[in-house]
């Protein structure tokens, strides 16, 4: 058996590769272990560019936001826009939206994993059984890649990040917790939804020790209101450690190379915009892929500007209330 491409992992970097490539001849083949697409511990957040990048419908969107509580230790900056910033989406609804997107020859095998590659003869075996040979394969399989593991490339740099999911329907505004003491350098989100609101932070173990942040976490967690509804934890790495995404016939997409921001641990755009321009590139390969350039360029100076905050250890107030002004002047976000 034998597909032009087989992209590995059924997430929004693989779908929007496949969307890309589905008026072109070649045969495609998306692979997914997960029986269900679309459900990924996500905190759920867009920012307009994904909205535009996608022309993402109205329906898809949970919630839309022009206000922003920005909480720093005990004081707290409102941040208002004319126009929404900042956004929701529940993430099965959102690969829901993606699907229906995909023309019916896009061959999608759910609930079979890849489990061996071999780059030398050109074909993978799944837990179903049987060699699938490819022309190009494409690794879109999140933080934990087989495909990135196969190409020997360690992820050093993964942010550890963490959850709760609290069912709620009551209403509450978009807010960011920062208080160097109990966070470091890392700040708590909460993101409302529907039927939940996600509360939760995520770290470097490099940089901060991650149990001693959990802790901190759930002492915070445990005292705010919301605390005494049922909820659910979840944590799951988010991988930063970009070395690359053009391996011969192989490339690798969204988490898989590594492009989530190392600052806000933010990966959907990045994923959209990688699984778009690399089916771009395989369709003609003398195409330049200016955003995904882009996109590197901005990780590698993001990369650097969080090295300010880790330095400046408990001064680090100083620096979050100075952006805190900034935002209220209306700079730094449209
Ligand atoms: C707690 C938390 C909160 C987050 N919040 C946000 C947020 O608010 N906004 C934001 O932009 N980003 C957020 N992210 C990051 C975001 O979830 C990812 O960057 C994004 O999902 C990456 O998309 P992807 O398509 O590259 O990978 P994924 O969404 O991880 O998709 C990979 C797919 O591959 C499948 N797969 C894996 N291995 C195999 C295999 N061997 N065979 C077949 N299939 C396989 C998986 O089942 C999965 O469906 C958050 C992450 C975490 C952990």
């Amino acid at each position: 058996m034998k597909y032009d491409v087989i992209i590995v992992g059924a997430g929004p970097a693989g779908l929007e590769l496949a969307r890309e490539l589905q008026y072109s001849r070649l045969t495609v083949l998306i692979i997914e272990k997960n029986e269900a697409i679309g459900p990924k511990i996500c905190a759920g957040g867009l920012t307009s560019k994904d909205i535009n990048f996608l022309n993402i419908p109205p329906q898809i969107i949970e919630n839309s936001y022009t206000s922003l509580n920005l909480h720093i230790n005990r004081k707290t900056y409102h941040i208002n826009r004319k126009n929404p910033f900042i956004y929701t989406i529940d993430r099965t609804c959102f690969a829901k939206w993606q699907l229906e997107q995909l023309e019916n020859h896009i061959a999608i095998w759910k609930n079979c994993k890849v489990c061996v590659i071999n780059s030398k003869k050109n074909y993978i075996e799944t837990s179903s059984g049987g060699k699938i040979h490819y022309s190009y394969l494409i690794g879109a399989d999140g933080s934990a890649s087989i495909v990135r593991s196969h190409l020997g490339l360690l992820s050093n740099k993964s942010i550890i990040a963490f959850q709760y999911l609290v069912k709620t329907q009551d209403s509450h505004s978009l807010e960011l917790f920062l208080d160097s003491k109990k966070f470091g350098s890392t700040y708590v989100w909460l993101f409302p939804h529907h039927e939940y609101i996600s509360v939760g932070t995520g770290c470097f173990p490099k940089y901060y020790d991650y149990k001693q942040l959990q802790k901190n976490f759930y002492e915070w967690f445990d005292l705010q209101t919301f605390s005494k509804y049922e909820k659910k934890y979840e944590v799951f790495p988010i991988n930063c450690d970009f070395q690359g995404y053009h391996f011969d016939n192989i490339y690798l997409v969204g988490d898989a190379a590594g492009l989530a921001s190392d600052i806000s641990g933010e990966g959907i755009y990045q994923a959209l915009v990688s699984g778009n321009e690399v089916a771009k590139l395989i369709l003609n390969p003398a195409y330049e892929p200016k955003k995904l350039n882009y996109l590197i360029k901005r990780k590698k100076f993001y990369r650097r500007l969080l090295m300010l905050p880790i330095l400046l250890g408990p001064f680090r107030t100083q620096l979050y209330k100075f952006t805190a002004h900034l935002l209220q002047k209306g700079k730094l976000i449209k």
